[in-house]
């Protein structure tokens, strides 16, 4: 391992967990990524809908937006109403 390489560990399997992990991978290329998942607590892991910043992420990355898409079983969203 260089000096400048780093053993990183991300506590948490959920989406900010798993997001900040690949982030880390990408970002410091050398260093290693551990990230640590808990057998007694779960995750939120609900969601149909994300904010367009999520594209940035992907391309920061290096995510095949198109490729993810099929592999989730994922659709657009181009909008939400609130009532009351
Ligand atoms: C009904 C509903 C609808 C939603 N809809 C959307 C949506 O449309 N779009 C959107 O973007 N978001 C949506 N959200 C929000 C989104 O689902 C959550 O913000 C997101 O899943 C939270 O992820 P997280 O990684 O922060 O937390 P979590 O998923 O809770 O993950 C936390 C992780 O930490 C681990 N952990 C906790 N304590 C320990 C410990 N002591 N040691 C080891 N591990 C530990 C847990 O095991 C878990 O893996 C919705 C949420 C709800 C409730």
């Amino acid at each position: 391992m260089s000096p400048a390489s780093k053993r990183i560990v991300v506590v948490g399997g959920g989406t900010a967990g798993w997001m900040a992990a690949t982030s880390l991978a990408t970002a410091l290329p050398g260093s290693t990524v551990q990230l640590v998942e808990s057998e007694e607590i779960g995750i939120v892991g609900v969601g149909e809908a994300s904010f367009p910043m999520l594209r940035d992420y992907h391309k920061l990355n290096g995510i095949d937006e198109a490729g993810f898409l099929r592999a989730t079983n994922g659709t657009f969203k181009l909008g939400i109403e609130f009532r009351d």
